[in-house]
């Protein structure tokens, strides 16, 4: 509360803040139990070609099954991000996700996307980090996809930014690609896709749900969609849109040329028991599948 008040604003210590504060240190409490890892989760969500449907690779994404029943990420991981708890939380997602993948890569050549924070990837030994679990799994690099938010990029200073481009491209040097989550959310120009150790960009759901509708608003965003779609093109990015929900979401940012797709259309995201039957055909097959049942 205190931080949405903004910096100059005199912030009155009120009770209701005092539970947030006593709410907050109970919940950090509970998460520093969730280490190592017992009660993390790591579910997964398809990527799709958008032409064929195909399932190309999948995202991890951390679910907390602690006392307090099932906790989203949105819920801890900005906690655990203030905290520092997010390197050992994040290491854990990296471990077990690589784990999971390696039947998925091997069988249908389906890679996997790890989120990862600014403040892991800036650590001295997070390239080893990452190459200790691949060769402990046995993945490939090039069957890893490191996930960073352009904010996250883009908020930590200049040193700092240099040291997390450093690791990244590090990171590339064993075939470990890197995306660019949430774009167009943040404030980056565009010409940032040029110089950054990306290979994917994932535009933010936002524009997926203008790109289907009408109005001037939709215009301006469709408008700026298409100059990310066409950047990447000739960049040699791959770009994904997020959060697609519809069939005329999909064929609206598809008709902008964007090649690749996530979201609710395609598949929720499920635990790995359940995410490997939807590999290796359409995914759309497997959503009627699913509803028919
Ligand atoms: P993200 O990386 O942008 O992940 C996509 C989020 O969008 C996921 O939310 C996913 O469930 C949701 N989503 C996917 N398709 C749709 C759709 O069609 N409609 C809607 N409305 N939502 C959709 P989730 O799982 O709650 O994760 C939220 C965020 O938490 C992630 O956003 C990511 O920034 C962060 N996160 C999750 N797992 C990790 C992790 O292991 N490490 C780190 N550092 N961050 C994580
Ligand atoms: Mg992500
Ligand atoms: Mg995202
Ligand atoms: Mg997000």
């Amino acid at each position: 509360a205190a931080k949405a008040a903004g910096k100059n604003q005199v912030v009155v210590f009120t009770p209701a803040l005092r539970t947030e504060h006593a709410d907050r240190s109970r919940l950090l409490t509970e998460l520093r139990h969730a280490l190592p890892g017992e009660e993390l989760v790591v579910h997964y969500q398809p990527v799709v070609d958008l032409r064929t449907r195909r399932v190309l690779s999948v995202e991890a994404l951390v679910r907390w099954d602690g006392p307090r029943g099932r906790v989203m990420p949105d819920q801890f991981i900005p906690l655990a991000e203030e905290t520092g708890l997010i390197v050992p939380l994040g290491e854990h997602v990296l471990r077990r996700a690589t784990a999971d993948a390696r039947p998925w890569w091997d069988a249908h050549g389906v890679a996997v996307h790890v989120n990862v924070s600014a403040r892991q990837v800036r650590r001295p030994e997070f390239v080893d980090v990452v190459r200790d679990a691949l060769a402990s799994t046995g993945l490939p690099g090039a069957a890893l996809v490191l996930e960073i938010t352009e904010t996250a990029l883009l908020a930590t200073g200049k040193v700092e930014s240099a040291v997390v481009t450093a690791h990244l491209a590090a990171l590339r040097g064993l075939g470990v690609r890197v995306a660019i989550d949430d774009f167009g959310t943040g404030y980056s120009s565009l010409a940032y896709l040029q110089r950054l150790p990306v290979d994917i960009v994932k535009i933010d759901g936002a524009f997926t749900r203008f790109a289907a509708r009408p109005g001037d608003e939709s215009r301006r965003r469709r408008a700026l969609a298409t100059a990310i779609v066409e950047l990447c093109a000739t960049l040699d990015l791959v770009a994904v849109a997020e959060q697609i929900e519809l069939e005329t979401e999909a064929r609206a940012v598809q008709s902008l040329g964007c090649p690749l797709g996530q979201g609710y259309l395609f598949g929720r995201p499920v635990p790995a028991a359940e995410i490997a039957p939807l590999l290796g055909r359409p995914a759309d097959a497997v959503v009627r599948q699913r509803t028919r049942r």
